[in-house]
């Protein structure tokens, strides 16, 4: 693991990331991110650069915030995988957009995560 470099946005005042992001990660799950070369993987620290690249409903969307306070790693791959390139095809946004709630447990892709 490189320990050189480390997140810009990772100082002695914390994560300045959550200054934009409503979403508190456990700190130990994210430090592989914040103090390597990792950083540049992070959906918030790619979110913090360009919010335009994202879903418009990053921000608050309860399945993120879910998948972040309990398993950054799967959060990062499914941030990847939808909320970044896929999100038009995503099942949550598609109800959003509807007007509708989708339930806590809809994953994007339709699928129902177990509880
Ligand atoms: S790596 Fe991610 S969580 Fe850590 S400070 Fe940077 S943007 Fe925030
Ligand atoms: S793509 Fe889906 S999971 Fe990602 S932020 Fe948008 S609504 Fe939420």
């Amino acid at each position: 693991m490189d320990t050189k470099i480390s997140c810009p946005l990772f100082n002695e005042r914390g994560r300045l990331c959550m200054d934009v992001l409503p979403f508190v990660p456990q700190g130990f799950q994210t430090l592989q991110f914040c103090l390597t070369s990792q950083y540049a993987q992070c959906p918030f620290f790619k979110y913090v650069n360009n919010p335009t690249i994202y879903c418009e409903y990053f921000k608050n969307c309860s399945i993120c915030e879910r998948f972040v306070k309990t398993e950054f790693e799967a959060f990062v791959e499914l941030a990847e995988t939808w909320c970044l390139s896929h999100f038009r095809q995503c099942a949550r946004r598609e109800k959003r957009n509807r007007g509708e709630i989708p339930p806590p447990n809809l994953l994007p892709s339709g699928d129902a995560l177990s509880e």
